[in-house]
């Protein structure tokens, strides 16, 4: 047992200078003057721990280590004190007060001359000298450790951890020091020694993981929060309308992982894009680096002073940041999460510029549907009117008119038809885009109406060879029987268009399960590549041999909306330089 106590012994004193090298060595890469009163703190103790063996030995030094001693001993509470002071600052009497009693307390070990073992006779200036040593030092530590377990609470997974650690390793030691003060090494029973020996070694990693604690420790202590941040990081890029919404939704994410009180995230422009647990005017002073912000006009009046984390957001269109206000522990014990919140700037930005691309397309496209629903209604009316004068002209109710002006009159009534029929698509298709585009459905024959559709377009198909093969019955069907003929004429029209004069059209009209109008053709074909993108608003093919055949691109698109719209399709089966088929499917009555 003496051998196990003697080996612990040692192995406190290795781990208490072990740790005191590496606060030391933490300080000296960073260099602040928080981590130098850490390492001042855990430093004092491992050179009281070091000095112990050489107390209470005869010599005239004696004393004057005992005194030594007394005085790092004091230190070591006074340095965790002024740690805690660099994060919420006590005020200054109070700073004044503690350094006051600290020195007080320290000259009146030295004039009572405390003895080595605590134990031992005293008399009873020692008794005063010996009490306010202790109460000094207890509370010292007290206030910490009740100061970073109360900050702990409602901060990030890690450095809540972190916090707490440093909290629980300064109370075992608290009370390792308590347990040796009033109690004596010669009366305690062995368990009890090996037992507050397995206690002062434990306070080593637990001191140490606050400061600096390892990957795989961090990693352990993020689990929890981890799958939350994914996924709300996850809905935050894919979800969001727009711009504000998302800078909003990454703020409220950001100051969880930070824990932060308030932030800010400004555009490129300089401007306030979204602002949370802030009012506009706090917003503006912390983007525009106020301290007001973290002072007076801070956030909670309560609350300690905040720290301003800049995480800047390279964005397309210049850079930003995102300001965070976070809780004066998140520097140091928090670095972790901040280290986390940059890697995940870099997401945000992303998403906050795919937003902004997004809103300039919808812009783009409205601007479009604008333009179609202006153009198609203000064309409208001149060209009934041109058509109409042209019907008059061609039935001689306008008088009489030379042959070789009636020879031409064909071919503009043809040309205005082309027209008309453009402008009825345009109609449509701004309609649909708007959401205006409402079906009026009726029970009506599929039959009848592709004959109607050929006779409206009977001018476009008047050059080629048109050949109907239907049944002799009616294909009853729930329609809106104008955008059936709509799609009909389209394809009629197409067919037509791509395919020589003189070339054969085909129209087959079927209702054997479903009602199907199929139109081919015998002209140009389309590739297979392309076959695919033909649905889609404003595509045209762009040909050698179409570069000269007038059209919008809207109308296949207009008609598969149409044909969905029924619960029926739109559907394509070409040959490059054979001709095309085009079917429109419909579900039947009943
Ligand atoms: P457009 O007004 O250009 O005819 P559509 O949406 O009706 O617009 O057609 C889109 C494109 O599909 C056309 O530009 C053309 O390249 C191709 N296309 C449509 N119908 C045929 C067809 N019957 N034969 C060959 N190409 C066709």
């Amino acid at each position: 047992m003496a051998d196990l106590l003697r080996g612990l012994q040692a192995a406190i004193v290795a781990a208490f200078v072990l740790l005191a090298l590496a606060a030391l060595i933490d300080w000296i890469r960073h260099r602040n003057t928080r981590r130098g009163y850490l390492a001042l703190a855990l430093g004092s103790l491992a050179v009281l721990i070091l000095m112990a063996p050489t107390l209470g030995q005869a010599g005239a030094l004696n004393q004057l280590a005992t005194d030594v001693a007394v005085v790092v001993f004091l230190l070591s509470g006074y340095a965790l004190l002024m740690f805690r002071d660099s994060f919420i600052p006590l005020g200054a009497a109070t700073r004044r007060t503690v350094t006051i009693a600290f020195l007080a307390v320290a000259a009146l070990a030295i004039v009572a001359r405390l003895p080595a073992d605590p134990q031992q006779r005293q008399g009873p200036l020692q008794s005063i000298a010996l009490f306010a040593v202790l109460i000094v030092w207890g509370l010292c530590i007290i206030e910490p450790i009740f100061r970073m377990w109360l900050a702990s609470n409602q901060r990030p997974a890690v450095e809540s951890a972190r916090l707490r650690a440093l909290s629980l390793g300064y109370a075992a030691l608290l009370a390792v020091v308590g347990v040796g003060t009033l109690d004596g090494a010669a009366t305690r029973p062995p368990y009890f020694e090996l037992a507050t020996d397995l206690v002062a070694l434990a306070i080593v990693p637990l001191l140490y993981v606050s400061f600096s604690p390892p990957s795989w420790l961090r990693w352990v202590w993020r689990q929890p929060e981890e799958d939350a941040a994914r996924s709300a990081l996850h809905d935050l890029l894919l979800y969001s309308p727009d711009r504000a919404t998302l800078a909003h939704r990454a703020l409220g994410w950001a100051t969880r992982i930070v824990g932060g009180e308030g932030a800010v995230i400004v555009d490129s422009d300089g401007s306030i894009l979204a602002a949370q647990d802030l009012t506009l005017d706090q917003a503006e002073k912390v983007a525009a680096g106020a301290t007001a912000a973290s002072s007076k006009g801070g956030v909670r009046a309560s609350s300690p002073p905040a720290t301003r984390l800049v995480i800047p957001l390279n964005l397309q269109q210049g850079a930003g940041a995102m300001i965070i206000l976070s809780g004066p522990f998140t520097p140091m014990f928090g670095d972790d999460e901040m280290l986390r919140l940059r890697q995940y700037a870099g997401s945000i930005t992303a998403g906050l510029d795919r937003v902004s691309l997004n809103q300039r397309l919808a812009t783009l496209e409205k601007a479009k549907t604008e333009f179609l629903n202006v153009a198609s209604h203000e064309l409208r009316g001149p060209m009934t009117v041109i058509k109409g004068y042209l019907t008059m002209l061609d039935a001689g109710s306008l008088g009489d008119l030379s042959s070789q002006s009636k020879s031409v009159l064909p071919l503009l009534i043809a040309k205005s038809d082309e027209v008309n029929w453009m402008i009825e698509q345009m109609v449509e298709a701004a309609r649909l885009e708007e959401g205006r585009l409402a079906l009026h459905k009726l029970s009506a024959d599929v039959v009848e109406l592709t004959d109607l559709a050929i006779e409206g377009v009977s001018q476009l198909l008047s050059k080629h060879e048109v050949s109907v093969d239907k049944p002799n019955r009616a294909i009853q069907a729930e329609v809106d029987p104008d955008r059936i003929q709509i799609v009909v004429k389209n394809l009629l029209s197409n067919a037509a268009k791509y395919s020589p004069a003189g070339a054969r059209i085909r129209v087959r009209v079927s209702g054997n399960g479903v009602a199907q109008v199929a139109v081919s053709d015998e002209g140009i074909g389309i590739a297979e590549e392309d076959q695919a993108r033909l649905f889609t608003r404003f595509v045209r093919i762009q040909t050698k041999a179409t570069e000269r055949v007038s059209g919008t691109g809207l109308g296949l698109w207009l008609s598969r909306e149409i044909a969905r719209m029924h619960d029926g399709d739109l559907t394509v089966e070409s040959t490059p330089g054979r001709g095309s088929t085009f079917t429109l499917q419909l579900p039947l009555n009943g």
